[in-house]
């Protein structure tokens, strides 16, 4: 339904909004030109003329006021529309001394604007208001993410979004053991887009709980997928599992184990088989990691910690969290040929692993040297472009289907 909402037409003349409407939107200006007025009994006093990249109506969305001036189109325009919720998410989650700022400027302004709006006609008040560049810029910013923020709730509603598979190889065997999830965007114009281009974004916003929703769904059903799919060939065979990487938001869900909990029920999943990919950065907040942590555990979820070495303490994390799994982070694989210290850390790390009962899995294998090396190290699994690219479904399937083997060791 929101969808509807996203872009909106008015022809030439026609009223966007009047003075006295409930605020519950704003507008950017995509193309056209919107009159800003207000009335004084029966005078109409303009206050702006506004076109392509403008942003209006926003006031209402902070303070929920009535609109106090109105907005015509001049000539037919097309508008992408703010929504509440997207303003909303973000001032919860502002620093509350910034929202009360906020609304404190807003309240001023408003009752500043009604007292000196003659005074602002009689000059050129789109120069008077006119921002300056650093401003212009940090404005076009915040102006273009909200329009990425409605471009993805778009996304997520038409179903644009698609997982590829990395798979995960057991370096004694050489066999496939597994695949890490990984999103893309498969954008109607600009073709299959990288998380790069999108995840921060949809993590700032309050999105990013409902693209999670979608995510773990997705992952439970592959991993029956993949599950059934190497049965049917060797029934012995263990089953393979699949890694989800989770958003500094998902953490914060205090509902997230028992959304995730439900949906292995639903789909029949061994919650074993799921790995739960953390990034050291996630548990600044020890507390809260921590509970979101057990609560996984509790229902059977297995933890990674990925990126590991990137962060500022990550021996402490592993004192106090109960983890499963680590993921050596890339950059100690990338710098193996040519920096002895890399290769002497990931031999800790692998050691330091071994003693406290957990997996290894070494990240951007590249070079068959690196391959060699963590194997000589004991590195119980690998990952990399060198073992495979992340494919989409059907390869992960065909790859399941058949020998399951990417590396002849
Ligand atoms: P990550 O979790 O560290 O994922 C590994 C990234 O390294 C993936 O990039 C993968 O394609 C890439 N990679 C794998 N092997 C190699 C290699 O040999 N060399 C190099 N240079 N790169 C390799 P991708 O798919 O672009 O994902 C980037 C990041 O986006 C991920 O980093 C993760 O932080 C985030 N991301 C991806 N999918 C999801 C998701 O479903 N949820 C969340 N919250 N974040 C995701
Ligand atoms: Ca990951
Ligand atoms: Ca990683």
């Amino acid at each position: 339904m929101s969808n509807l909402f996203f872009k909106r037409e008015f022809s030439s003349g026609s009223t966007i909004f009047a003075e006295g409407d409930a605020g519950d939107c704003a507008y950017i200006i995509e193309a056209g030109q919107v009159e800003i007025a207000t009335s004084n009994k029966d005078d109409k006093i303009v206050l702006a003329q506004l076109g392509k990249g403008d942003l209006f109506g926003e006031m209402s969305l902070i303070d929920g006021l009535p609109r106090n001036a109105s907005a015509q189109a001049l000539v037919d325009t097309t508008l992408t529309v703010v929504t509440n919720d997207q303003i909303e998410s973000r001032l919860q989650d502002a620093d509350p001394v910034l929202g009360l700022l906020i609304r404190v400027i807003l309240e001023r302004f408003r009752s500043e604007r009604k007292l000196h709006f003659h005074h602002l006609l009689e000059q050129d008040n789109r120069h008077l208001l006119a921002p300056q560049d650093s401003v212009n810029q940090s404005r076009h910013k915040a102006l273009d993410n909200m329009k990425l923020e409605g471009e993805l709730r778009r996304a997520l509603e038409e179903d644009e979004f698609v997982l590829h598979y990395q798979p995960i190889v057991d370096l004694a065997s050489g066999l496939v053991a597994g695949f890490e999830t990984l999103i893309r965007w498969q954008h109607p114009e600009r073709g299959l887009l990288s998380p790069f281009f999108f995840i921060e974004m949809a993590e700032q916003s309050a999105l990013m709980v409902s693209i999670g929703h979608w995510l773990n769904k997705q992952a439970c059903l592959a991993q029956q997928l993949f599950e059934k799919t190497v049965r049917a060939c060797s029934p012995d065979a263990k089953a393979p599992f699949v890694g989800l990487n989770i958003s500094g938001r998902q953490l914060k869900e205090p509902g997230f184990a028992a959304e995730l909990g439900a949906l292995i029920q639903e789909t029949g999943t061994n919650p074993s088989h799921i790995k739960l990919e953390i990034t050291e950065s996630l548990l600044l907040n020890h507390d809260v990691a921590l509970n979101w942590i057990k609560a996984c555990k509790d229902r059977g979820f297995n933890i990674t910690l990925d990126d590991f070495g990137t962060g500022y303490s990550s021996l402490s994390y592993l004192h106090y969290f109960p983890i499963d799994t680590l993921k050596i982070d890339q950059s100690f694989v990338l710098s193996m040929l040519d920096n002895p210290r890399s290769m002497a850390i990931i031999r800790s790390i692998m050691k330091l692993a071994q003693e406290l009962g957990m997996d290894v899995v070494a990240e951007g294998i590249e070079k068959p040297f690196e391959l060699q090396n963590l194997r000589a190290m004991g590195c119980t699994y690998g990952q990399g472009y060198l073992l495979s690219r992340p494919v989409s479904e059907s390869s992960a399937l065909n790859l399941l289907s058949g020998s399951r083997k990417l590396v002849d060791l």
